[in-house]
């Protein structure tokens, strides 16, 4: 247990911490996309997909995106199957459709939206990617406060509190204020960040290679491997699936989620044994495990065969699967079947 201590850092000169930050960002920054560019509408990109998901898993799909939808007016008018297939696999897809809705907002302004409360009012966009675009694209003094930059900050200050905590989270808003370099905020948000990603590592922080451990009070006292504290929710409720796939003279039997479905409207899945009562089902072909906000799914794959096509289904060519956007768990279950059939 780690002792209830008020936030002081006798070690830390603001200064130094800004200058030795820097010095380290600059030489060993990773070359990213998003990295690469000043225009405000690819780094907002860049930033919605990287929420929740992995920069390695980002790059391509940032690409991909970008030679589909250039820029806002593009994506305002693009159908929203294609904006859906584009996003497939990426998750949380309620970031496309408000990126959609955010798009549509710009192109009736005169320029992108340059300053934090105009970002702010985006959908979509909350206090951290309007800090990190306003910040980024247009040098506006905001500090970012995501997943990484609250670790290295509650290591910098051995914060004793837990990180899920309101008052622990302004505490280090705060301490981010502070120390944000304000003739070079984009610089110095990305280089927070990148010392979290890269060096300040949630389990064993590689402090021997850190530019700021002379500042680091978790290292002082050596604490940093138990630090940030945040509650984490378990995972802990269990559930099944069955799932059928049916096939026919090249097609592939599925259905489309309404576009009110509370998850992935518009996505299209296999049917549940559940859905087709009157399947024939051959017998169990693959199966593996899924998460879904809080639960594991164990999820079980066969063959079925159905008289005439049920309602509410649809026959879908199986070489046309590549331009509709399919959930992750119909992908992983036709993925893993064509794998064991191969
Ligand atoms: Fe993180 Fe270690 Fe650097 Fe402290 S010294 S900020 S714990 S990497």
């Amino acid at each position: 247990m780690l002792q209830q201590t008020p936030i002081k850092n006798p070690v830390l000169d603001v200064n130094t911490f800004r200058r030795s930050l820097r010095k380290w960002y600059r030489k060993h920054k990773r070359d990213l996309p998003w990295r690469r560019t000043e225009d405000p509408y690819r780094i907002w990109i860049s930033e919605i997909m990287l929420q929740q998901t992995r920069v390695a898993a980002v790059i391509p799909y940032y690409e991909r995106f970008l030679a589909l939808f250039p820029n806002a007016s593009a994506l305002a008018l693009a159908p929203e199957q294609e904006l859906l297939a584009a996003w497939a696999g990426l998750g949380y897809y309620s970031r496309a459709r408000n990126l959609q809705k955010a798009a549509r907002a710009i192109v009736e302004l005169p320029r992108f939206p340059k300053d934090y409360a105009a970002l702010r009012q985006l959908p979509g966009v909350g206090d951290y990617t309007a800090a990190a675009v306003a910040s980024i694209a247009f040098g506006a003094p905001h500090a970012v406060l995501d997943g990484n930059v609250l670790r290295v900050l509650s290591r910098i200050v051995a914060e004793p509190g837990d990180t899920k905590s309101q008052i622990v989270r302004a505490r280090l808003r705060a301490l981010a204020e502070t120390l944000l370099d304000r003739k070079r905020p984009g610089e110095f948000n990305q280089a927070l960040m990148e010392l979290g990603a890269t060096v300040c590592l949630p389990k064993q922080p590689l402090c021997g290679n850190c530019p700021v451990r002379q500042h680091c009070q978790a290292r002082q006292q050596g604490v940093e491997n138990q630090l940030p504290l945040n509650g984490q929710r378990p995972r802990s409720n269990r559930g099944e699936q069955h799932l059928l796939v049916i096939e026919k003279a090249g097609k592939l039997l599925l259905w489309q989620r309404p576009p009110d479905s509370r998850r992935l409207a518009g996505f299209w899945e296999l049917p549940e044994r559940e859905q087709i009562p009157g399947a024939i089902v051959s017998g169990e072909v693959v199966e593996f495990r899924h998460i879904i906000v809080n639960t594991t799914y164990l999820v079980r794959v066969c063959r079925a065969s159905a008289g005439s096509r049920p309602s509410g289904f649809h026959w879908l060519a199986k070489g046309n699967l590549g331009n509709v956007p399919l959930s992750t768990i119909a992908k992983k279950a036709l993925i893993l079947l064509a794998r064991i059939t191969k």
